[in-house]
């Protein structure tokens, strides 16, 4: 049997010349932050049966339960420093600790992010991840900050987690390789932090939010706090490719209302065009350019020639459900 001590020594204390003056090994960690930098903090929580089914590879959970703290810390602007785990697991089992140290260490290699300390316990599986981020003050990307006749626009695709999930719970019926390609988008999500530190570093972009509920409920948040309204084309919404070769109405219920894409939606000046496009195509990530922000409170739509559309789209509520 694995002791708890013995259990974090090899899975997840590694001897890393870090940015952390302390890490791991003492009641707390002891962090420096660079001077004049502001820290920027999230958690998010990940729940058995709730944001992922039972039995779910070790690897991949690894990936998402720190791909989703990143994706914050990409909607604010800020770059990742260092983080802690706080585990609940149900046994110490070898295989599973191996896989899931194995991709949340991928991940956090990837955006030279260390893990610094965290607390380990016997329960339910249950993964809290708290990261830290750096952001020069009066850059971070709040959500409050849109303003009228910015542009709004979303990285990457969105709605083909959203798709496997249907397929999944056999909402839908997929082909086997349709269904395996939507699926990677909702156990691996490329969190989109190299895109959201160029957009505050710069000064892109006003406001900003991760999409991990849906487009329509996350943009929502902007609206709500920068007092403002807006409108999108249902027809520039970016579609995962797999979804993409869906009917127009999943695509557009998908694309809008769908969750789990760790995409990031922002607004920004349209003085700023070419250089969002600049910075999306230094970080390889694409945007897209799907509305524009409005003083009229509320979420107006329209097709690609202008035309209004009536669209009934809600986003996912953990309570509601
Ligand atoms: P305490 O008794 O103060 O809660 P613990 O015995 O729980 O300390 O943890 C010992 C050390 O191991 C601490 O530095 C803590 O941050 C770290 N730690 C515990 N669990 C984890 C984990 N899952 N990942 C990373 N570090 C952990
Ligand atoms: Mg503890």
């Amino acid at each position: 049997m694995l002791s708890e001590f013995d259990l974090i020594k090899q899975y997840f204390a590694r001897p890393l010349p870090g940015r952390a003056a302390l890490g791991i090994g003492d009641d707390c960690a002891l962090l420096a932050p660079s001077a004049g930098m502001q820290t920027a903090i999230s958690s998010d929580m990940l729940v058995e049966g709730r944001h992922f089914f039972a039995g779910e590879d070790a690897q991949r959970l690894g990936h998402k339960s720190l791909a989703v703290n990143l994706s914050d810390l990409a909607a604010m602007g800020a770059r990742p420093v260092a983080f802690t785990l706080a585990l609940a697991l149900p046994a110490a089992e070898r295989a599973w600790l191996e896989g899931f140290s194995r991709g949340l260490f991928a991940l956090a290699d990837l955006h030279g992010c260390e893990l610094i300390g965290g607390d380990t316990t016997k329960g339910p599986l249950n993964i809290c991840i708290t990261v830290f981020g750096e952001v020069a003050p009066g850059r971070a990307l709040r959500r409050s900050a849109a303003r009228p006749g910015d542009d709004i626009w979303v990285s990457g695709t969105l709605g083909d987690a959203r798709l496997a999930l249907a397929g999944y719970l056999g909402e839908l019926a997929l082909p086997a390789e349709q269904l395996a390609a939507a699926g990677t988008r909702m156990h691996t999500p490329t969190p989109r932090v190299a895109l959201g530190a160029l957009l505050a570093e710069r000064s892109l972009a006003h406001a900003a939010i991760d999409i991990s509920d849906g487009l329509v409920g996350d943009l929502g948040h902007i609206l709500e706090k920068s007092r403002v309204g807006a409108t999108l084309n249902a027809d520039a919404l970016p579609a995962g490719p797999v979804l993409a070769t869906q009917p127009q109405a999943l695509r557009r219920a998908f694309t809008a209302a769908g969750g789990d894409d760790y995409e990031i939606c922002f607004t920004a000046p349209a003085s700023r065009r070419e250089a969002i496009l600049a910075a999306a195509a230094e970080c390889g990530t694409p945007v897209t350019r799907i509305g524009r922000i409005e003083d009229a409170a509320g979420l107006r739509w329209t097709d690609a020639s202008g035309a209004p559309l009536a669209l009934e789209l809600s986003s996912f509520d953990h309570f509601s459900t």
